[in-house]
Formats: structure tokens, sequence, C-alpha cells
């Protein structure tokens, strides 16, 4: 007599149930196993920075931004797909050490670019830039659809003068996709933009050495994570063996 099959039964979801939430690190706010704390390395930038984040960058694991703002002394970071145009009017507009703002757009595209040599940015006669600690640099982060996205909606930003990465070398970022080799993670196109704007490159050596121990940490987890990924198919498979 044949064994009738044996149902298995599976306890329904309590769908109801508030989802445990991963402990994060009050100061970084990642979960605690991907804390980035120990990579942050403090900096004195004279140029301030402001990071217009897209929302699906803030909470993106392999984004580099929080790393930049927890090192830069003078940054601001502000999340959105819109931007208010009053708020970022404030936020461009915020005085320096000695009065006004001269803002500048990172940005590798169109008209307006100043273009630096290889001893670091040159000035056109119309476009004089004044000392760094009068300059804001206004940097973009997320994809670049969703660059250009926040940039078609903002007059404000498309009227700013851009100044594209001087000479980039390759990008130490290994563990994102990118779609052009010359694209770089934010801390990298910030750091080395920063670098050649103060005309001391030297002084952000130290966090992209920290940058490239994290990027190491991640790409280490990745590789354990694949490796844990592959076990559990392998037990999950038939042997071959007689
Ligand atoms: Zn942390």
């Amino acid at each position: 007599m044949c064994a009738a099959p044996s149902a298995t039964t599976v306890a329904p979801r309590d769908t109801t149930a508030p989802r445990r939430a991963r402990p994060r690190c009050p100061r970084c706010q990642r979960p605690q196993a991907t804390c980035l704390c120990r990579f942050v390395t403090p900096t004195a930038n004279q140029v301030s920075l402001l990071i217009l984040q897209h929302p699906q960058e803030q909470h993106q694991a392999k984004g580099s931004a929080r790393l930049l703002q927890l090192s830069l002394g003078r940054c601001r970071v502000a999340v959105g797909e819109r931007f208010d145009a009053a708020a970022l009017a404030g936020w461009l507009a915020e005085p320096t050490p000695s009065g006004a703002a001269h803002c500048l757009l990172l940005f590798p595209e169109a008209a307006g670019v100043i273009r630096p040599s290889a001893a670091g940015p040159t000035t056109t006669p119309a476009a004089p830039l004044p000392q760094p600690a009068d300059i804001r640099l206004v940097l973009l982060d997320g994809t670049w659809r969703q660059a250009r996205r926040l940039l078609s909606a903002s007059p404000l930003l498309q009227a700013l003068p851009r100044w594209p990465l001087p000479d980039p070398p390759p990008s130490r970022y290994a563990i994102r996709q990118a779609h052009r080799p010359e694209q770089r993670s934010t801390l990298e196109a910030a750091c080395l933009a920063l670098g050649a704007l103060e005309h001391r490159a030297a002084c952000y050596a130290p966090l992209l050495a920290a940058f490239d121990g994290w990027v190491a940490t991640i790409a280490a987890a990745q590789r354990s994570a694949d490796l844990t990924a592959s076990a559990i198919v392998d037990s999950a498979r038939p042997s071959l063996a007689a």
C-alpha cells in the first residue's frame, strides 16, 4: 500500500505584526552591521558644499554622500526630487565668511563651463573665481537620469555656472555600476572638485583613502553574501554523486 503523500502546512504570516526594524547607528543612520563611522575623516573644506540628494539615494547602502557629509566641515545635504525655489535660493545665498557666495554647479554638460587646466581650474576674465571660502559648490546626488531631471525642474540650478571635474582619474568605486567610465561616486567627485577649486588636492587624500577602505569593506560583505547564497543553492540541489 502506498503511503499517502504528506501535506506540508505553512502557518500563515501575520501581516499585522509590525516588522522589526534593524537597529541603526544613531550617527550615520546605517544599519549597525554596515555602520560607516570608523571611516569618517574630518576634513576642513574651504569651498562649501551643497548636496541636493534624490530620495532614493538617502538610504542607499552603497551611497557615499553620508560618509562625505560626516567628514566635511562645510557641507549641507538637502533631500528631494524637486526643491522649493525659495528654500533653494536661501541655501545658495547663505553668506560665506566674507559675504555673498559664488555658486558653481558640478555638472559636465552644456554651456557656461569654466574649463580647468591641468594645473587646476582657470578662470575666464568674464567669470573670475573668488577665494575658495567664498565659493559654494552644488552637487546633484543621484543617477544621471535623476540628476538631469532635478536640473531640468529648477531654473535656479540651470542658471548656475557649471564646473566640470578636471581630468578625473579612473574611479575607485567598484561596488556600483557606472554607465560611463568617467562616472564616479559622489564622494570622489566632491573631493576631486574641492581639491581643484582650493588648489590643495592633497588635503582630500586621507578622505579618499578612507573611502577606499569603506569600498573594500562593502565589496567583502557583498562577496560574503554571494558565497552564502551559492552555498544555500548548492545544499538545496540534489547531489549527483552515486
Ligand atoms: Zn555609524
